[in-house]
């Protein structure tokens, strides 16, 4: 069971990295994750009264507030309507709307969970995470790191730039609201592909294409797919997961373009 024994509403970001810097501390999201755990701290800082709960778009980028949660991202119009309702799609199977109205962003991001449909999705994007004391680092270097337990800092918010790409997104699960066997993001912009897969049971991670490297999209797909390892687990193979990686690729990338495009 997981314990604290004091609470601390911060009343700034100062304030919480302050308390944090302590091993006894440990700064929360929604504690949906935390309150499974067997972990006990003397203080829980909550960031709930520091206005992190809102997404807010501009004309170059979305900034979406650590405590904002899965639901904010599963309904938000602007997000949705710029992505291709990706948001809507890698959150709707996750257990339900009321996990989701409590479960963060900054959880999901900051726990780099093997299975997260969230980072999967995110990562194709080319988000980037403003953390308190470090500062602003893309996704994709946060995400590589290890998820060690005296790393300190505070992720505030992401950034996702509205640079005209294109995303699509799918994921596998062997029962409705089970963790996904596979999540595969695919993005582009002209003609670079931006492919992120997850749940293969490891992290997810990005690799980036040249469409021109390649005569069609199933190449294209089958090359994406190759570049990650997969991992069996008892709910698949890592041999099945690169049959499904490169199927879902391959059918998000026609998707994006309407259909199989060969070179000219
Ligand atoms: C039963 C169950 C099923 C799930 N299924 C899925 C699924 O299918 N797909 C999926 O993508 N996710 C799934 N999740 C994960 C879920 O979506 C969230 O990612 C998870 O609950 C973490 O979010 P949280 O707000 O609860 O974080 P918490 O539990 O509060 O915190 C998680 C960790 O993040 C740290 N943290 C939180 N916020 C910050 C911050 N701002 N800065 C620094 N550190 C921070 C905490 O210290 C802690 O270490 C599932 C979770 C559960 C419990």
């Amino acid at each position: 069971m997981f314990r604290a024994d004091d609470y601390v509403k911060a009343e700034s970001l100062a304030e919480a990295y302050e308390l944090c810097k302590k091993r006894s501390s440990l700064v929360l999201g929604g504690m949906v994750w935390m309150k499974m755990t067997g972990v006990t701290k003397r203080t829980i800082v909550d960031l709930s009264g520091l206005g992190l709960d809102k997404i807010e778009e501009t004309d170059e980028a979305f900034f979406i507030g650590c405590m904002c949660t899965l639901r904010q991202l599963e309904t938000d119009k602007g997000l949705n309507a710029y992505f291709g309702g990706i948001f809507k799609e890698c959150t709707r199977h996750i257990v339900g709307v009321q996990m989701r109205g409590c479960a963060t962003v900054g959880g999901s991001i900051w726990g780099r969970f093997g299975f997260s449909d969230i980072l999967t999705c995110m990562l194709a994007l080319d988000a980037q995470v403003e953390l308190f004391h470090e500062g602003i680092i893309s996704l994709e270097e946060f995400a590589a790191r290890p998820v060690r337990r005296d790393d300190r800092d505070i992720l505030v918010r992401i950034i996702i730039k509205k640079d005209g790409r294109k995303a699509a997104y799918a994921s596998q699960r062997n029962a409705q609201t089970d963790f996904p066997l596979i999540a595969c993001c695919v993005a582009s912009k002209g003609r670079h592909w931006f492919v992120s897969i997850g749940a293969r049971p490891g992290r997810a991670r990005l690799v980036r294409l040249k469409e021109d490297d390649f005569d069609t999209l199933p190449q294209l797909a089958a090359e994406a797919a190759g570049n990650f390892t997969y991992g069996s687990n008892m709910r698949g193979s890592g041999e099945y997961r690169c049959f499904l990686a490169e199927v879902y690729t391959r059918r998000l990338m026609e998707r994006l373009r309407g259909r199989s495009v060969r070179k000219q």
